[in-house]
């Protein structure tokens, strides 16, 4: 029987013997959704928030969730999607984007490397001798940070969950990069700078797992494809690796996002000065350099 009440249940969550049915799993990921908004005051009312879609199954559980608080929260949101030009990856999920959208009557703006940059990430990869995801990176967030000012977007709302935040801090911790650590969180970026929309992450305390069951029970049409060139092996080794050991250890993940959390306002305050917050010299976009990697990169294509 279900935690909660008397129907059949369909999840079972980390650390509880008993699972929950469909309209109850509903309520406890919707809570812990709005509950995270409130807790980390990721949205103030009356602002635009951008939500960062990519077409698959965080972007528009994020963009359902928005969608759903809006009235009751008192903000509007966009839907912003970056195309980097992936043929046989980015251009099925951006039809699910177009498609959940529509149905939502979400406004949604797509920007592509392709007019930005001149080129499709797939022919970048054919001129530059670099990972495919240190250039997508780079790009596309300097696409984010541009267009959602752009459209004035007071903050940009990503699908990252409890997850990728896992694999972060851990890759961070086994490589030793604390300062980079220092950078996470569920809401980034300075208050009062105006050329850097602050990002937000309001799927932050939620597992991967959870998030594929709720698209799943809410019956989206997502594609669940990979693209082609996710070969970023070190994530891939961590994702494993956390993986097998919250499946033998259960709440593992969520115990590594509370510790973090309580260090974090320590971490944020060392780090502080670390980066200066410049702007380019060629575009103007802010950067940690005289240069931004985004103009870097762009010269060599
Ligand atoms: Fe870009 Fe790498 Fe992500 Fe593919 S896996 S979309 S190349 S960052
Ligand atoms: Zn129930
Ligand atoms: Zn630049």
């Amino acid at each position: 029987m279900c935690k909660n009440c008397e129907l059949k249940p369909v999840v079972f969550l980390t650390n509880n013997t008993k699972g929950l049915c469909k309209s109850c799993f509903f309520r406890y990921f919707e809570r812990k959704f709005n509950k995270t908004i409130s807790q980390f005051k990721l949205i103030e009312p009356n602002e635009k928030i951008g939500v960062a879609v990519s077409g698959g199954k965080d972007s528009l559980t994020l963009l359902y969730l928005l969608n759903k608080l809006k009235d009751k929260r008192r903000f509007t949101i966009e839907a912003l999607l970056i195309d980097e030009g992936i043929k046989g990856y980015r251009d099925k999920t951006i039809e699910d984007a177009k498609k959940f959208c529509k149905d939502l009557d979400v406004k949604m703006t797509i920007v592509s490397y392709k007019d930005e940059f001149g080129y499709p990430l797939d022919e970048m990869l054919k001129k530059l001798k670099m990972k495919p995801c240190s250039i997508c990176g780079v790009f596309r967030r300097y696409l984010l940070n541009k267009y959602s000012r752009k459209l004035g977007f007071d903050k940009i709302a990503t699908g990252h969950n409890l997850d990728d935040e896992v694999q972060s801090l851990l890759m961070n911790q086994f490589r030793s990069n604390p300062e980079v650590s220092a950078r996470l969180g569920p809401i980034t970026g300075i208050k009062d700078e105006k050329k850097f929309v602050r990002r937000i992450k309001p799927l932050y305390l939620l597992l991967e797992k959870e998030v594929a069951t709720y698209t799943f029970l809410r019956k989206f049409e997502i594609k669940f494809c990979e693209c082609p060139n996710n070969t970023e092996a070190y994530r891939i080794h961590v994702r494993t690796f956390i993986n097998n050991f919250e499946s033998k250890f259960p709440g593992t993940k969520h115990s590594i996002i509370n510790s973090y959390l309580e260090i974090m306002p320590m971490l944020k305050e060392k780090y502080k000065n670390v980066e200066e917050i410049k702007y380019c010299k060629k575009c103007e976009e802010p950067s940690s350099k005289d240069i931004c990697q985004a103009c870097e990169i762009r010269s060599k294509l």
